[in-house]
């Protein structure tokens, strides 16, 4: 466990509901059209800038479009299109990995629950999670990435290290209509508000906030 200071429920409650009426229009930011898409853009994501994956995927997406194009692609093929990615050799074997599943196990079509997702080659709960709210519409948990790591501690939401258990303390905190898009909420305010030097002077919960490991804030 970190140390900090955790929020009662009822301040963690109150806390992430300012924010997700603050940002309640925060959206998914990784550009994709089809499921398929989705779940490469996914496998591209761990550990890469957002930025990064949405300038690489227009070409990757207009050239592969099926579990099967991508299925009978070799590394190299893909590497063309993914090469200033990180871990990009990964990447693509995992992503061809997945694709042959989805297109031997699931006749081509990406499977719309948590366990099926989790069992493809580079797909965590996170991004599982993210699947199947973007795609499908199917809420089941709160992706937690780093932005969520990173700001969960701070704003005393979880004193968790790892992110599958702290998304469990923020599915007790979270209000369930806001599942959808607190990961993007939480992104959205750590990049305009809650950065590395944060601008409390101007953040929505700044009363509430116990500021976590802040040495110094604007
Ligand atoms: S900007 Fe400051 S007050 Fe607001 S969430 Fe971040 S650390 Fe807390």
């Amino acid at each position: 466990m970190l140390k900090g200071k955790l929020l009662s429920p009822n301040k963690a409650k109150e806390l992430t509901t300012i924010l997700c009426e603050h940002y309640k229009d925060a959206k998914y930011y990784l550009n994709f059209k089809t499921p398929i898409d989705l779940v490469v853009a996914g496998i591209l994501s761990a550990q890469t800038r957002d930025e990064a994956v949405n300038a690489s995927t227009p070409k990757l997406f207009a050239k592969y479009k099926t579990a099967k194009d991508y299925a009978e692609a070799g590394v190299e093929d893909l590497m063309k299109y993914i090469s200033r990615i990180s871990f990009a050799g990964n990447k693509a074997r995992n992503i061809i990995m997945a694709m042959k599943l989805i297109s031997e196990k699931y006749n081509g079509k990406v499977p719309n629950s948590m366990e099926e997702l989790v069992e493809l080659p580079g797909i965590g709960r996170k991004t599982a999670n993210t699947i199947l709210i973007n795609a499908y519409g199917i809420v089941e948990g709160i992706p937690v990435d780093t932005w969520g790591i990173k700001l969960s501690y701070r704003l005393g939401l979880s004193m968790q290290k790892d992110p599958e258990d702290m998304e469990q303390d923020l599915m007790k905190i979270v209000d369930k209509k806001y599942w959808h898009n607190f990961a993007y909420v939480i992104k959205t305010h750590g990049k305009q508000i809650c950065q590395t030097v944060p601008i409390c002077s101007k953040c929505p919960v700044n009363a509430i906030c116990p500021k976590n490991g802040v040495a110094k804030q604007l």
